[in-house]
């Protein structure tokens, strides 16, 4: 039965190999057995079900919460040649009686539900007749009040399953791993001795950082600049916080969308509509936003404040990099932060210990934007995971070594102030004083004559209440919770005034974004134009994933393309053609075409570029032009003899390239079985000298192999 799964993932998906966890999840439920799945966002839980309804005699009924996303999900299928579609309340009464008789007639292999439909008189009596062989149900946490995300008409599940007159075997998915929530997914869909497949939590083309006390403004506007071709999403507490920063960034010419619950259904629809489709850049959006958004590229997930505990932060932030390539998840604490947020919670939560529970939580959030440890192991061990001591090396914490400024006379500045302000005021008045305002406020209380005052009168007020926030959300000091805030000074603010501490801020280290070649530009508007011509969203005919590996591997042909992840026998045959049309075309307009003379005596397929000869390609560089002829698949030897040059040369020349940032394809150059000895030995004898690394290992080994191995796992960047 596997091995029929794996067929499927090749032929439908495009995918030679199942992410962790998929295959036991597929084998439990052809097994006939009630499952339930825990897998983080984005681990790909949608393929377990669908490779076993594709497998299993009768129609499997999916139960997802979000009609406004079924038609996509169901577009989505159906572009792979999955035969599916959907029943909800966008249809009229005629169109759902049409789907029910196809239904019957067995035209579909997966019917997507939601959960309202599933108890209607006449749903019953339709799939009453008919075999269902297995009930999926997606966002299955929505069953429980202790998740973060209660559908009470999740509760139909149960009724319906005890309605039908054969039982099907039923799979539960979420990525809610808390026990409470398990169990009551167990019990409230009256689960039969199920199978339950928890995969590791951890994501780790995520990176995680906290930066407390930053000015949020400032840093989103950097931030959606320097990474202004990328999709992503920006989430606020409340709607108001929503509606002024996409106001903001609008006026600022950025591609801004927004999402919550105070916007009209359409509206709604609207917004995320133009995001799936790119043509929102990011999105601003209450935590209303994102649940079943299946957008693969979204690159970064910016919280501008904290939520209110860590499930509703991971599964927000990871939304971002589904499709695997890196993902960045920061987090914006300001002090009032949590008070927020408790605020939320008392007003929300009635039941006194379901209260004391979410105040449990909050801390628990707050403790993470505090912890000086690695981000990844607070977050693995939250959810209950075991972790080493080692940090991760991809998280805020872990990365921030040197990259710190001193900042103590600021601090001390600051305290100063405050401690001759005698702590009764906020964060303005303060501000105000440091700045030297002439405020009439300022005046009558006679702050005018204090030593502090105008201490900071270089910098802006708003500068100024900046730090201020830094130092509360770095725990110098403390805002009290009255109706007006006063700002307190913390012990650890003493000892920075008497000068037994310093004061340190974290810098953010920018990322390098991805560099995108001009060839994945152009094959991303050929995307975009399928896109809009087929009606579904760009990431729904390929991911980003997808169209970088085309754009570096280049394939000459469908035999090569259809090696490419993510391309599935249909679209191989719908869109295949179309994009090797781009490539070739842009390897036509770039590539050295006398070198291309001589590769076409040996590859066939690039004949038709080099006659049609550019002069502008006459000017590529030497290492440039080894790396396209490396990248068509001919082998060093090849090369050499058709550029008249030595292999050690090109050797040269594909380090170079690497150093570069172009990716290469290491495993042609390195052989498998000696890439571990070769570290070894590195490791050993140091990265100066080739020869003795040569001598010490077999003979078979190459210098070139040596090389490569420096290159791939002992660069550093920037140097040649
Ligand atoms: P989840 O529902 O668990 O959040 P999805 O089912 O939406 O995740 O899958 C996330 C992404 O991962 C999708 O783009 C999907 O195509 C991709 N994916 C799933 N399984 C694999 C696999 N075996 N290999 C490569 N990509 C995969
Ligand atoms: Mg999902
Ligand atoms: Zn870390």
């Amino acid at each position: 039965m596997l091995t029929k799964a794996r067929e499927i993932l090749k032929k439908y998906y495009g995918y030679d190999e199942f992410r962790p966890g998929q295959a036991k999840v597929i084998g439990s439920l052809l097994g006939g057995k009630d499952t339930v799945a825990i897998m983080p966002t984005g681990a790909g839980k949608s393929l377990c079900f669908q490779i076993p309804a594709m497998l299993l005699p009768g129609i499997t009924i999916v139960v997802s919460p979000l009609i406004s996303l079924m038609k996509d999900q169901v577009d989505a299928l159906a572009g792979q040649g999955i035969p599916a579609t959907f029943i909800n309340s966008s249809l009229t009464g005629a169109e759902a009686g049409r789907r029910l008789q196809h239904m019957r007639a067995g035209h579909y292999k997966l019917v997507y539900v939601a959960p309202e439909r599933l108890t209607a008189d006449w749903f019953q009596a339709a799939v009453g007749e008919l075999k269902i062989s297995m009930l999926a149900i997606d966002e299955a946490h929505c069953v429980s009040q202790w998740g973060h995300d209660f559908r009470p008409s999740y509760r139909n599940v149960g009724t319906f399953i005890a309605s039908l007159p054969a039982r099907p075997v039923i799979g539960a998915f979420t990525a809610t791993a808390t026990p409470e929530v398990k169990n009551d997914i167990e019990n409230l869909l009256a689960l039969r001795w199920p199978q339950v497949h928890i995969t590791g939590f951890d994501r780790p083309n995520l990176s995680f950082s906290v930066l407390r006390g930053e000015n949020k403004q400032q840093f989103v506007m950097k931030y959606i600049k320097a990474n202004a071709n990328q999709a992503g999403i920006i989430y606020a507490a409340t709607r108001k916080e929503v509606d002024s920063l996409y106001e903001l960034l609008r006026k600022k010419g950025f591609a801004a969308g927004r999402y919550h619950a105070g916007l009209s259904d359409q509206e709604r629809m609207s917004q995320q509509e133009q995001f799936l489709y790119d043509d929102i850049r990011v999105m601003v959006a209450t935590n209303a936003f994102g649940m079943g958004i299946d957008k693969s590229n979204v690159r970064y997930v910016v919280h501008y404040n904290m939520p209110k505990n860590m499930e509703s932060y991971y599964q927000e932030a990871g939304r971002s990099g589904r499709d695997g390539a890196p993902g960045e998840c920061i987090l914006l604490f300001g002090p009032q932060d949590p008070m927020l947020q408790r605020f939320l919670i008392d007003k929300s939560v009635e039941h006194p210990e379901r209260k004391q529970h979410e105040l449990k939580k909050l801390q628990e959030m707050v403790d993470y934007c505090h912890t000086p440890d690695c981000l990844r192991q607070y977050i693995l061990h939250y959810f209950g995971e075991a972790t080493t001591n080692e940090g991760c090396g991809n998280c805020g914490n872990c990365m921030a070594d040197g990259e710190q400024v001193d900042i103590t006379v600021d601090a001390q500045k600051v305290f100063s102030c405050i401690y001759r302000m005698k702590e009764r005021f906020g964060i303005a008045v303060i501000a105000d004083v440091l700045k030297g305002s002439k405020n009439k406020k300022v005046q009558q209380l006679g702050f005018d004559q204090l030593p502090t005052y105008g201490l900071m009168a270089e910098r802006t007020v708003q500068d100024i209440k900046t730090l201020v926030q830094r130092l509360l959300a770095t725990g110098y000091l403390r805002l009290t919770e009255s109706e007006y805030p006063v700002v307190k000074l913390e012990p650890e603010a003493f000892l920075v005034l008497r000068s037994e501490a310093r004061v340190w801020q974290k810098v953010f280290t920018e990322r390098q974004p991805v560099q995108d070649d001009s060839l994945f530009e152009l094959l991303r508007q050929c995307r975009k134009r399928i896109s809009e011509r087929e009606n579904i969203p760009p990431f729904v005919v390929f991911a980003d994933t997808t169209l970088r590996e085309m754009s570096q591997q280049r394939p000459a042909d469908l035999l090569a393309m259809r090696q490419i992840k993510g391309v599935g026998e249909l679209k191989l045959q719908k869109y295949g053609g179309e994009f090797l049309g781009i490539i070739t075309a842009y390897l036509t307009e770039n590539i050295a075409a006398a070198s291309y003379a001589e590769v076409a005596a040996v590859s066939a397929p690039t004949k038709k570029m080099a006659a049609k000869k550019t002069s502008k390609a006459d000017s590529e560089p030497s290492h440039i032009v080894t790396l396209a002829m490396y990248r068509q698949g001919l082998d060093l030897e090849d090369i050499a003899k058709s550029r008249d040059l030595t292999v050690n040369t090109l050797q040269n020349h594909l380090v170079r390239c690497a150093q570069e940032g172009h990716a290469i394809d290491w495993d042609r150059l390195i052989p498998t079985q000696y890439e571990e000895l070769i570290i070894a030995a590195i490791k050993q004898i140091g990265t100066g000298q080739l020869r003795p690394l040569k001598e010490a290992l077999p003979d078979d080994v190459s210098y070139g192999a040596i090389k490569a191995v420096l290159c791939k796992h002992f660069a550093t960047p920037g140097k040649s």
